[in-house]
């Protein structure tokens, strides 16, 4: 048979069964996985082989996060346009550093960093960058505020390092993502001198405790938090502590999308007067694993930071991708965001992100009437629920692990054990909902009686 057939009704029979199969894989399915655990043979496989045994010994091991009823981790699903433009560019094989290896990427690129940044109310002339997740693009913004903030300083960092520079004063909030740690680890700030300003029961900064300074500083702000959703007040971040030696960095990983939404766009006032945004498109936009965005209002900070100026690249006077991130050869990532924004419209993502948010509403509304406890206020796509002791918690998340019907991991959120409920995916309709609603009240009777 025709490959191209033969991974099409492949790929058919996944989606067919998507809502049929548990959305976690059985233990018997990952322990198979190590059938393909052998020494690499001698001898050449065809094609279509290799894509039997992936798809007779992978695709039952995999954790059915594209279906309606997976809600751990705020993964996202993947829509269908973004999905197949992201094959389509598969089969293209486009390398998208620059434009004359890539029109098509480049162009895609480039339109679609302008719908973003009118979509999301961003400045209409920021530097965008398409990376592999939030982790990258908070790296890409900080070496760029970095870049800036030591330029002010008469300090050239990629020319002279980070030794003997001025010193940056680095503040987070204590509810600070692991991984923006990790990034400002990554930038050179090293994890023990940065300042962590205490935060309230939602995981919000509390502004009036961050230290006033007038050294160079760049304080790392958060808009959606991994447990609550709820966001740091940056507006007020913006208004009473930025200076001209600040820089005001937005980790906006999953929360950004809500200011395409005008009913939650509020959760985000004043996100337009910090100076770096990072986000996943592919957690609540939907795209298809990888796609990060980082935003960056002064362009030029943006393009310095990552600059690989060499003879042989020619310029072109069109943007060209590989200066506004780490890499240089990479993937089309802008095919999938430019399908994704194209299949939805403006109204389609600001209903996306409503929906979410109703259902999130909608779990909040049913376990507290069940009986149990909802220890968040429910503004964004999260909901968090406890069902007693941390002990029964635990047990309530494995039942309903086990029993498939949805999927909901476990969280521990300031010293209390609780399930973690993330809206994020196309694909949830009203009855998934209501499934996996009544999946976790039967759960949990049977662990709490
Ligand atoms: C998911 C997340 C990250 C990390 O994003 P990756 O895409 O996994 O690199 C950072 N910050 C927040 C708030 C997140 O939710």
């Amino acid at each position: 048979m025709d490959l191209f057939d033969d991974f099409n009704i492949r790929a058919k029979k996944y989606f067919a069964d998507i809502q049929k199969n548990p959305v976690y894989p059985s233990p018997s399915s990952v322990g198979a996985l190590q059938q393909l655990n052998v020494p690499l043979q001698e001898e050449s496989l065809q094609a279509d082989e290799v894509l039997n045994m992936l798809d007779a010994i992978g695709s039952p091991a995999t954790v059915k996060s594209t279906g309606g009823r997976y809600f751990g981790f705020v993964t996202g699903g993947s829509l269908p346009a973004a999905m197949f433009a992201k094959l389509l560019a598969t089969v293209w094989d486009q390398n998208t550093a620059l434009p004359v290896m890539s029109p098509i990427a480049a162009t895609l690129e480039e339109i679609a960093a302008n719908w973003l940044l009118s979509v999301l109310g961003l400045p209409a002339d920021a530097g965008v960058g398409f990376v592999t997740g939030a982790t990258m693009a908070n790296f890409t913004a900080l070496a760029s505020a970095r870049h800036q903030l030591l330029m002010n300083e008469g300090w050239d960092v990629e020319a002279k390092g980070l030794f003997h520079a001025p010193e940056i004063t680095v503040i987070v909030g204590d509810e600070v993502h692991v991984s923006l740690l990790k990034a400002l680890t990554l930038v050179g700030f090293g994890r023990e001198r940065i300042i962590r300003v205490p935060a309230d029961d939602e995981g919000r900064i509390i502004v009036d405790k961050i230290p006033g300074t007038d050294a160079p500083t760049i304080i790392c702000t958060q808009a959606g938090n991994v447990n609550t959703g709820n966001s740091d007040d940056i507006n007020a971040i913006c208004e009473q502590v930025k200076n001209k030696n600040t820089w005001v960095h937005v980790d906006a990983a999953f929360a950004l999308w809500a200011a395409a939404s005008p009913r939650y766009k509020y959760l985000l006032q004043g996100i337009e007067k910090a100076d770096s945004w990072g986000a996943d498109a592919h957690k609540w936009l939907n795209v298809p694993y990888d796609c990060g965005l980082v935003f960056v209002k002064n362009k030029e900070a943006l393009v310095k930071a990552m600059s690989s100026a060499a003879s042989y690249l020619p310029t072109s006077g069109m943007r060209e991708p590989f200066q506004y991130v780490p890499e240089m050869s990479r993937e089309a990532r802008g095919v999938a965001v430019w399908a994704a924004l194209k299949s939805l419209g403006r109204k389609g993502l600001a209903e996306l992100i409503e929906r979410h948010c109703s259902y999130a509403q909608q779990f909040a509304e049913q376990l507290r009437k069940a009986g149990y406890a909802i220890l968040n206020k429910v503004v964004l796509n999260q909901v968090l629920v406890g069902f007693g002791d941390a002990d029964t918690t635990q047990r309530v998340i494995k039942r309903v692990q086990e029993d498939g019907t949805c999927w909901c991991g476990g969280t521990v959120w300031q010293g209390k054990t609780a399930m973690r409920i993330s809206v994020s995916s196309w694909a949830h309709t009203d009855e998934d909902i209501q499934q996996s609603i009544a999946a976790i009240i039967a759960a949990a009777e049977k662990e709490c009686a």
